[in-house]
């Protein structure tokens, strides 16, 4: 079963930790790999887009 867990682990690029690419979700930004962990807690960027996200203008806010 090693294998098959090799194949489906993919590196999450908002908290670092490898986790299954099958349910996780890509960033909506870059598409990269955010794990279903991190999307549970509603992040749904990696932390490279995060990072670069310009403040949340006010009139977005409401
Ligand atoms: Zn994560
Ligand atoms: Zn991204």
């Amino acid at each position: 079963m090693t294998s098959l867990r090799e194949r489906d682990a993919m590196t999450c690029r908002a908290c670092g930790k490898e986790e299954r690419a099958s349910e996780g979700y890509p960033c909506v930004k870059c598409g990269t790999f955010v794990c279903v962990v991190c999307n549970m807690r509603g992040v749904v960027e990696c932390r490279a887009c995060a990072e670069k996200k310009i403040p949340t203008p006010k009139w977005l806010e409401d």
